[in-house]
């Protein structure tokens, strides 16, 4: 098995470089373009605390979609798991992530689950506080506990943005608001929380950290603090390892096999149980919204450091 060096990731990098070519960077959100198509950043913080990281690990991009992994754990902290799954399912869904029709048919017209856009609009509707900027706030300083890193900070530009091309965003909550799911009012907070999450900027580092903690199960790695209880890191985990890469999470379940989260800004980040947390910036994703080099790191990581979790 490899051994972990900063060597090795510059290793993994140049290799899985070359993979940005087939994809694209998403042409809406600020602070990205083409110029980062060739970026690939990786960062690993193991349980011990080493830090190993290579390639443009200084940039940073919007949280976008693994904002719903935050979500989740605060309004599993807040509700509990009967309530949050009453709102939304817990099964994976072969269509995109912001399909609107499978809103249609499944039970009492849930999401499929929290790690979609309707899903993370729904259980937005579940985090505690009086206002949404209480609630944002909330969720903001969090993050940035669990990460400390003062390059995690709110983007008002990114924000501006996701709510002049969030038509399809306000179309899902709005249907969900039809449905019954969300009251009027919830559905006008809750995107609007989902947004601002949305808008937070993230580094790979700060993406490691957030990896750790979930592999530490709930507690902040710096200070042995429990944010969030181990039960509901538990099933945010098991549903990132169904879920958590979209209607290509069974790709990745076989191939990487461990949980994982991607955003459309190209970041993933990976929680290897017992083992480390993975942060990964590589802004040309494919056509399901997966980082494609990012992919490309973590088949290699599993692979040669053994990582799957069914490994044997
Ligand atoms: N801001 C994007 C959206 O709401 C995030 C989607 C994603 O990262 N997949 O559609």
């Amino acid at each position: 098995m490899e051994k972990l060096s900063n060597a090795f990731m510059e290793e993994v990098v140049k290799a899985c470089r070359p993979y940005t070519a087939q994809g694209e960077v998403i042409d809406h959100i600020p602070g990205l373009d083409q110029s980062h198509a060739t970026d690939l950043g990786v960062t690993i913080i193991t349980q011990k605390g080493e830090v190993y990281s290579a390639g443009e690990d200084d940039c940073s991009f919007s949280l976008q979609s693994i904002s719903k992994v935050i979500i989740l754990l605060m309004a599993l902290e807040d509700f509990g798991k009967e309530v949050v799954f009453q709102k939304v399912g817990m099964e994976p869904t072969d269509d995109f992530f912001n399909s609107i029709s499978n809103l249609e048919d499944y039970e009492g017209h849930r999401p499929f689950n929290p790690l979609i856009n309707s899903g993370a609009i729904a259980t937005a509707s579940l985090v505690n506080g009086a206002s949404v900027d209480e609630r944002f706030d909330r969720i903001i300083s969090f993050l940035q506990t669990i990460t400390s890193d003062e390059r995690v900070k709110f983007n008002e530009e990114v924000y501006q943005s996701e709510i002049k091309n969030g038509a399809r965003n306000r179309s899902l909550a709005y249907f969900m608001e039809s449905t019954g799911v969300l009251s009027n009012q919830e559905a006008e907070e809750a995107l609007d929380l989902y947004y601002r999450v949305n808008s937070i900027d993230i580094t790979s580092l700060a993406l490691a950290k957030l990896g750790c903690f979930l592999t530490n199960h709930g507690r902040n790695i710096e200070t042995g603090d429990q944010l969030i209880q181990a039960r509901h890191v538990r099933t945010v985990k098991a549903i990132m390892l169904t879920s958590g890469m979209y209607n290509e999470s069974g790709t990745y379940a076989v191939e990487v096999g461990f949980p994982l989260k991607s955003g459309v800004s190209g970041s993933i980040v990976g929680a290897v149980p017992g083992r480390m947390g993975i942060g990964i910036i590589g802004p040309s994703i494919n056509k399901k919204g997966n980082s494609v080099a990012g992919g490309q790191v973590l088949r290699m990581l599993s692979d040669k450091l053994k990582l799957n979790i069914f490994h044997d």
